[in-house]
């Protein structure tokens, strides 16, 4: 084996990961086909998808199909051809690269689950804008192409508090989906089925905290590049069975890990915190880069936006509405300010690296003084790297090489 395969040790669970990730890509498209009886929802990632499971739809969540295209890389083909129809290159990079795999007829899934010949057709299209506006643009275009409806809650945004009324008004919106829902999938509302995929989701949300906080330990046992894999049941399985007995395994896995005192980065030295997106086409370079200087990174706020620790099945209306309105992105800087602070004490990060995503301003926390305030605030260093999610013309390997070694070098000075 060489020493390069060592650096990222295999996570046993794995295994039962791909085989859940194939299950539902394939169960997907069997609806999809009218192999199989159902009906496709696209939900947006931080979208309504407990109620949509209400009614029993299959989800589809286009932006993990965007990290597919981004993972693999395909998004390079891809982006130039939104562009081209009038999408700019300086929005959402999901956007343009998904846009521009439908436009092109293909996706990812077809080599990874042969048999798969595109994503599956929707029935209907639901979005929350507590992320952004791409996501309901993003929506809106498929909704003309496949001739179907699409519903949305504009939720406030950029709040230091979520108050009463900030609820109420997403409560009603979230009420006001029903009659399209219900009507898309030829099922009437029971409020019931509502409680059980609020009360699976918290579920899954709960056991997503618990394997990411192991990250707490010193050595970690896993790092936020493994956590970039396998957030996807939490993504796009929540409000089933399936993520539950997953990241039960996950952590037990992990938890021995713990016990056991073995560290995902042999002889970990320092502990970093990754905020903004991830570089999907350059993760496991960066990974590597990471352990190869004795650095793990421990916590992010990207991994941690499926924890929705309101949820609660006997409120289900004004729980939903308190999860999806409260999250990290949709608050004042000062609140994320906090939080993060929160976070570097939490997990004893030792350097703070932000990911300035060129197409993605919402989710990027470098632009209002963040890193030199906490600097200030918490004596660590940061770093800031110019880079994308999928866009890889808009990052340079050599420049963000040097900078990481750089960064890890003051670190070292500063521990
Ligand atoms: S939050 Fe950023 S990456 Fe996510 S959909 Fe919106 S613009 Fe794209």
């Amino acid at each position: 084996m060489s020493e390069k395969k060592l650096l990222r040790k295999r996570i046993e669970a794995s295994k039962q990961l791909n085989d859940l990730m194939r299950d539902y890509f394939y169960r997907m498209d069997r609806v999809s086909k009218g192999e199989e009886e159902g009906k496709i929802a696209w939900c947006t990632s931080v979208g309504p998808a407990e109620l949509l499971s209400a009614f029993g739809f299959q989800i589809h969540y286009p932006e993990n199909h965007g990290a597919m295209l981004g993972s693999t890389r395909l998004a390079m083909e891809y982006i130039p051809v939104a562009n081209a129809m009038g999408y700019s290159p300086e929005i959402c990079s999901y956007l343009t690269s998904d846009v521009g795999s439908y436009l092109k007829g293909e996706t990812p899934l077809s080599k990874a689950y042969p048999g798969i010949e595109s994503v599956p057709r929707p029935d209907v299209l639901a979005y929350n804008t507590n992320q952004c506006r791409d996501v309901r643009e993003w929506l809106e275009y498929y909704a003309k192409e496949f001739d179907v409806p699409v519903v949305g809650i504009n939720p406030p945004h950029g709040m230091a508090e979520v108050l009463p009324g900030h609820i109420d008004d997403v409560v009603q919106q979230l009420k006001d989906l029903i009659p399209t829902l219900e009507k898309a999938s030829g099922e009437t509302f029971d409020i019931d089925r509502f409680r059980e995929s609020m009360r699976l989701s918290r579920e899954c949300s709960e056991l997503w905290g618990d394997v990411l906080g192991l990250a707490q330990n010193v050595p970690s046992p896993w790092t936020f590049f493994d956590g970039c894999i396998h957030m996807g049941p939490a993504v796009c399985l929540r409000a089933t069975q399936e993520p539950i007995d997953y990241y039960r395994a996950l952590k037990e896995e992990l938890e021995q890990r713990v016990a056991d005192g073995v560290a995902a980065v042999e002889g970990e030295h320092l502990r970093i915190y990754w905020e903004g997106m991830p570089i999907w086409g350059k993760l496991r370079a960066l990974s590597e880069q990471f352990s190869e200087l004795n650095a793990c990174v421990v916590v992010s706020t990207y991994c941690n936006s499926w924890i929705f620790s309101a949820f609660d099945e006997t409120r289900p209306f004004e729980s939903m509405a308190q999860a999806y309105t409260e999250l990290f992105i949709n608050r004042s800087e000062p609140h994320k300010q906090t939080h993060m602070e929160r976070m570097v004490r939490e997990y004893k990060v030792d350097g703070i690296v932000f990911h300035d995503a060129k197409t993605c301003p919402n989710n990027s926390n470098s632009r209002y003084g963040m890193p030199q305030r906490l600097e200030e605030e918490l004596g660590i260093p940061t770093l800031v790297i110019d880079a994308d999610l999928n866009d890889l013309r808009m990052y340079s390997e050599e420049t963000t090489r040097t900078n990481i070694e750089a960064f890890i070098e003051q670190l070292e000075e500063n521990k």
